[in-house]
């Protein structure tokens, strides 16, 4: 008989295709991204991503209650700041922008998981991830110590997960170890292990007014052709401490998703950048493609590449979505 094979079988109605599915989204797998603004009364759309706002601090009670009732289980905090300067010191600052969100937060929605950004881009007046050199390049190892500090103030104010972004070599390590010696060894490391110096990020920058102001990061994140170096990039992470890893972008990623879930039994996370949602969203607004659809089918595509949890700015839809 022709065909021997027959596997449409299984597809033919949804309950069938329900039983064999492969792959659920879950709110549990959810971390939603905010902007905090330091000021206050503030909630300000962001053009280039229609729908995403910076808040100030003192807005940040009302949205968490709302994260926390719909079960997303954690919020990814960036902080703007008022003031820059060349070391990023607002980024330490006892009262900085992101050290009143944490506790802000805390307050309102204990249980909502908070985890800090750690960079310097949006704290230094040049917009680089960390210290200049006499040659305008970015200092490794003068950057570590700043990156530290700003860990540890994160902690001091109740940050739950500490999340270093700035690509900078043997961070996590340096990072681990002030947390240890102050007595935040129960504090995990979230690590943007394999962060590419991707296109994807242009939303973000407006976002966030983080846009290097000469130059690129194309001498700290990873060049998007290149896929061994992850697992490099990973394996330094894990054995320096880290808890989770990242790969960012996502969905142009899914290869080194992929690949990285293999590879490591360590609890991977993706990140679906500003450019990723703000492509969906504009075709969307022209007509092109159904939102809700589109954004179930990405998420479960990176899913299905081998991560355990995602970052989206879709988190509160795909909340709405699943219940
Ligand atoms: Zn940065």
């Amino acid at each position: 008989m022709f065909p021997e094979h027959r596997p449409r079988r299984l597809r033919r109605t949804e309950s069938l295709r329900r039983m064999v599915r492969e792959t659920h989204i879950r709110i549990d797998d959810l971390i939603y991204p905010i902007f905090v603004k330091e000021g206050a009364s503030l909630k300000e759309p962001i053009e280039a991503m229609p729908g995403q706002f910076r808040y100030s601090p003192d807005m940040l009670p009302k949205l968490a209650k709302t994260i926390s009732s719909s079960k997303i289980p954690a919020v990814l905090l960036f902080g703007i700041p008022k003031e820059k300067d060349p070391a990023g010191t607002s980024a330490h600052r006892r009262d900085g922008v992101i050290q009143q969100a944490v506790q802000r937060i805390k307050d309102a929605a204990p249980d909502l998981l908070v985890i800090t950004d750690v960079c310097l881009c949006e704290y230094t007046d040049h917009g680089h991830c960390g210290i200049l050199d006499d040659k305008g390049e970015v200092s490794n190892d003068d950057t570590l110590e700043v990156l530290s500090t700003v860990a540890l103030s994160h902690a001091k104010a109740g940050s739950d997960i500490i999340a270093p972004s700035d690509m900078m070599d043997g961070r996590v390590g340096i990072i681990r170890e002030s947390l240890d010696e102050s007595g935040f060894e129960h504090i995990p490391i979230m690590s943007y292990a394999v962060k590419y110096a991707s296109t994807f990020y242009g939303p973000f920058r407006e976002a966030a007014g983080s846009a290097p102001s000469s130059g690129d990061r194309k001498g700290y994140q990873m060049d998007p052709a290149n896929v061994r170096e992850a697992l490099r990039e990973a394996a330094y992470d894990i054995e320096e401490g880290a808890d989770i890893i990242m790969v960012k972008p996502a969905l142009p990623y899914l290869d080194v998703i992929r690949l990285i879930a293999d590879e490591f039994d360590t609890p991977l996370c993706s990140f679906q950048v500003s450019g990723e949602y703000s492509m969906i969203k504009a075709a969307f607004t022209m007509g092109w493609l159904n939102e809700d659809a589109c954004i179930m089918e990405s998420l479960t595509c990176i899913k299905r590449a081998g991560s355990d949890m995602i970052i989206t700015y879709f988190a509160p839809r795909v909340a709405e979505l699943l219940s």
